[in-house]
């Protein structure tokens, strides 16, 4: 691996884009690449089998445990986008949820059949989850309630929204993807009914997730077929993926020890932005947030300029949400809190984790000036 450090990044090269999908970690390298060698499958009772099935077993405790589970309550799935799809369409009448939820929850819940309930989005991107009582009224009600937005890093009130929700029996799903090893997460005491995954936002790799589902909730199987997982999602387990997960989980679980650390990091580069350009705008900023995330706009400057620019720079950033399509537009997101046209054009996202440097920062803050510069030498020409 020329050039490239133990997880993978180039070293001439600047990632900034963890939300998107983080490093690979070298645990989890180090288990995928032990368990492609294990030639049973998972459900065969000889040793062979019995060797894959340990590997998932084990890698099912390390992810219930990161996330404050039971084991039994996991469920592996090919990611979250599938664990939301599946949650999404378990046949409820009406869904509330805020537009600012990933596409993966929003695009199932509008595809199902459900009414769909839209919950206000404060300019801060706090989501408002008053509908809860009125909704409450009705059977087979659920609340899509994300824990953490992937573009501006807000936190949401899951637990207040949960402990509510139970009152008036409505569900509760909270999308966790962005939150394990960021900020602490704890299914059980949260006291939501499922909660979805994804191992490559935690340094595992992608196509591998898990839906966590409280005890005594039924839902319908996600895939039928064979019996595993419980009869919930049938198909031979991919052992080399979970097992990765498994180990990224684990490693995970230690990265919150590193969350001071990453929030300085994260806190210098929006003070240097900002002393920078001061037009600049940090998305969230006062709100609580997750510590490695920013969400900085330039308004009037479309944020595909910018991402364009600072790649040329040697530096990955997303604009919004766009790692799901490469598309750039207005980001739903910063529509949905009602910010303005030009600033939700204009919003990048920058996203940092525990291997990023002082000086990954110090390069950022370089081409930041420079295209800050540029900016005012073309506003004194005009
Ligand atoms: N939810 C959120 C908040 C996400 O950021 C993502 C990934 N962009 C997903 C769901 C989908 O996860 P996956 O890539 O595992 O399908």
């Amino acid at each position: 691996m020329s050039g490239a450090n133990a997880i993978g990044l180039d070293g001439a090269r600047v990632y900034l884009d963890w939300n998107a999908s983080a490093p690979l970690r070298p645990e989890a390298r180090e288990a995928m690449l032990a368990a492609l060698d294990v030639v049973g499958n998972a459900s065969s009772v000889h040793a062979e089998g019995r060797r894959a099935r340990a590997i998932v077993e084990t890698a099912r405790e390390a992810v219930a445990a990161l996330v404050g589970a039971k084991p039994s309550d996991v469920v592996f799935t090919s990611g979250a986008t599938e664990a939301n799809n599946w949650i999404m369409s378990a046949g409820w009448d009406v869904i509330a949820l805020g537009d600012i939820e990933h596409d993966s929850v929003r695009a199932p819940a509008r595809a199902c059949g459900a009414e769909i309930i839209g919950l206000t989005v404060g300019e801060h991107g706090d989501v408002g989850f008053s509908a809860i009582e009125s909704i409450g009224k009705r059977d087979g009600a659920l609340l899509a309630l994300q824990l953490a937005n992937n573009e501006t890093g807000v936190i949401q009130a899951v637990g207040e929204a949960a402990a509510l929700a139970r009152r008036f029996g409505v569900g509760v799903h909270s999308d966790a993807v962005q939150a394990p090893g960021r900020t602490p997460v704890d299914f059980r005491s949260l006291g939501v009914d499922t909660m979805s995954l994804s191992a490559h936002k935690m340094g595992g790799p992608k196509g591998i997730g898990a839906l966590v589902i409280r005890d005594g909730l039924e839902l319908p199987a996600r895939l039928l077929g064979g019996g595993q997982e419980r009869r919930r999602r049938a198909g031979t387990e991919n052992v080399a993926a979970i097992a990765g997960f498994g180990a990224a989980a684990k490693a995970a679980a230690r990265d919150l020890t590193d969350v001071e650390a990453v929030r300085a990091l994260r806190d210098r580069l929006e003070c240097e932005v900002l002393s920078l350009s001061p037009e600049a705008i940090v998305v969230g900023r006062g709100m609580p947030r997750l510590a490695n995330t920013s969400c900085i706009a330039l308004p009037g400057r479309p944020a595909e300029t910018l991402v364009i620019n600072l790649d040329l720079a040697g530096i990955a950033v997303s604009a919004g949400a766009a790692c799901s399509s490469g598309k750039v537009g207005a980001s739903t997101v910063l529509t949905a809190m009602g910010l303005p046209e030009e600033v939700a054009r204009a919003a990048i996202r920058v996203s940092i984790g525990p291997a990023t440097r002082e000086e990954d920062i110090t390069r950022f803050c370089a081409a930041w000036r420079t295209m800050a510069g540029e900016r005012h030498e073309k506003k004194l020409v005009a």
